[in-house]
């Protein structure tokens, strides 16, 4: 039997640990906080998403369609709180068509459901929006992505695999003759730490991969510079204003959907989440800086490209609309003219782990690298906690070759 080591509580962690425990590994899962999905996962807008914005063949691609399909099945078996609730992505002016129906053609290319619907249609499924066209997608649903994690951790955990809450990798050793060893510390002290032993060591750490890699001996292909978003909610008396999720079209450029409107399991309706440069990795509001973050970002030859190619106006413009709750409400009403700036609410904020080369490029697809005994997942932003069972297989197959 082998014996896994898995970086990393967040649902794509669990997600392998599963799979891996399922296969007949032995697996021992170290997250470092003190509950299951306590950042990227727990901290994002909770959609299922339908697949239709990735190039046709990519891994998001197909992995989002397939785990569009799987995590709700998923969550049916299990009584994981979801719906299909189906989405709007709205042209509001004439120069956002022709983009829009690129958005079509690749929803057809990748087998996704979706139709474009003029404005009357369109505001049958949201009678408030503001739109000259639409598309409408129909298998884009909403979770619960923390009680995803929680029901893997319990399965994992009745068929055998032993996951330590409170426990960081610390160091980790290739041995002589194939695999590793991971120092762990724990957040009780000395007492809970020591040395684990391993054939096979996955790394799902998200905000801390490369670093983790790094650990490893593996000369990450990226680096991640962390973006966060920022969420505001609609105040309860204004949430008769969006019947299901109103997404904006994107800019192609941009590796990120743009503020969009969702309305949750619980009735609530989150707006956001928008993209600032995060001072650090985990880091949820300005004030939370750290210099080794700061100093990573700032020695990092690709995060000054990615500035020189973004900073003026897009990244000064999502700065701008971080600080300003009437800038945000400003974008929301581009989607839904009635919202306004008194309509809105503070709700948190995610921080994304996005991965950047060296040329300043973003890491577009899914990003899992191999080496010897190791497999290390260095990009996983959106949609991969919609894709999670799915990259969990890709995962484990890699283990085995
Ligand atoms: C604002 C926002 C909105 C999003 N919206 C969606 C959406 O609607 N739908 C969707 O499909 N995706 C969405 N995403 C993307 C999705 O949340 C992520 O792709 C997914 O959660 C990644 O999971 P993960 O397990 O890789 O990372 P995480 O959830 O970040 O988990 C990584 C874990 O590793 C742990 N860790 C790190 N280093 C160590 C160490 N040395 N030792 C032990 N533990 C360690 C961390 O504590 C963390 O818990 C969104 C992301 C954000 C930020």
């Amino acid at each position: 039997m082998r014996r896994v080591v898995v970086i990393g509580g967040g649902i794509l962690g669990l997600a392998v640990a599963r799979e891996l425990t399922e296969r007949g590994d032995e697996v021992t899962l170290l997250e470092k906080e003190d509950r299951w999905a306590a950042h990227q996962t727990g901290n994002n807008s909770n959609v299922v998403h339908a697949g239709l914005y990735y190039k046709p063949g990519s891994h998001k691609a197909r992995m989002s369609v397939a785990g569009n399909r799987s995590i709700l099945a998923f969550a049916r078996e299990h009584g994981i709180p979801a719906e299909v609730c189906g989405k709007l992505v709205v042209a509001t002016q004439p120069s956002e068509r022709a983009a829009l129906h690129v958005l079509a053609e690749r929803a057809q290319a990748n087998g996704v459901p979706a139709r474009l619907v003029g404005p009357v249609e369109a505001r049958e499924y949201e009678p408030e929006v503001s739109c000259v066209e639409a598309l409408r997608v129909e298998t884009t649903g909403i979770i619960d992505f923390p009680a995803v994690c929680e029901t893997l951790a319990r399965l994992s955990t009745s068929a055998g695999a032993d996951l330590r809450l409170g426990t960081r990798a610390v160091a980790i050793r290739p041995r002589q003759g194939g695999g590793v060893d991971v120092a762990t510390e724990t957040s009780a002290g000395d007492s809970g730490s020591g040395t684990l032993r391993a054939d096979v060591l996955v790394n799902c750490a998200g905000l801390h991969a490369d670093r983790v890699a790094e650990l490893a001996g593996v000369r990450p292909r990226a680096r991640i510079v962390p973006f966060r978003g920022e969420y505001y909610e609609l105040r309860p008396e204004k949430r008769h204003l969006v019947r299901g999720l109103i997404y904006p079209v994107p800019d192609p450029s941009l590796p990120f959907l743009g503020v969009h409107l969702t309305r949750m399991l619980d009735g609530s309706v989150h707006a956001g989440p928008n993209a600032v440069l995060a001072l650090r990795r985990e880091g949820y509001r300005w004030r939370d800086v750290s210099p080794r973050d700061v100093a990573d970002v700032a020695r990092f030859s690709g995060s000054w490209r990615l500035a020189r190619r973004f900073a003026f106006p897009v990244g000064w413009d999502e700065v701008r609309r971080s600080l300003s709750r009437r800038r945000f409400a400003r974008s929301l009403a581009r989607l839904v003219p009635a919202v306004e700036p008194g309509d809105i609410v503070h709700h948190g904020a995610g921080v994304r782990a996005q991965a950047v080369l060296p040329d300043g490029g973003l890491a577009e697809d899914f990003l899992i690298d191999r080496a010897a005994g190791q497999v290390h997942v260095l990009n996983a932003p959106s949609p991969a906690a919609t894709s999670a069972l799915e990259i969990a297989r890709h995962v484990a197959d890699s283990t085995e070759t």
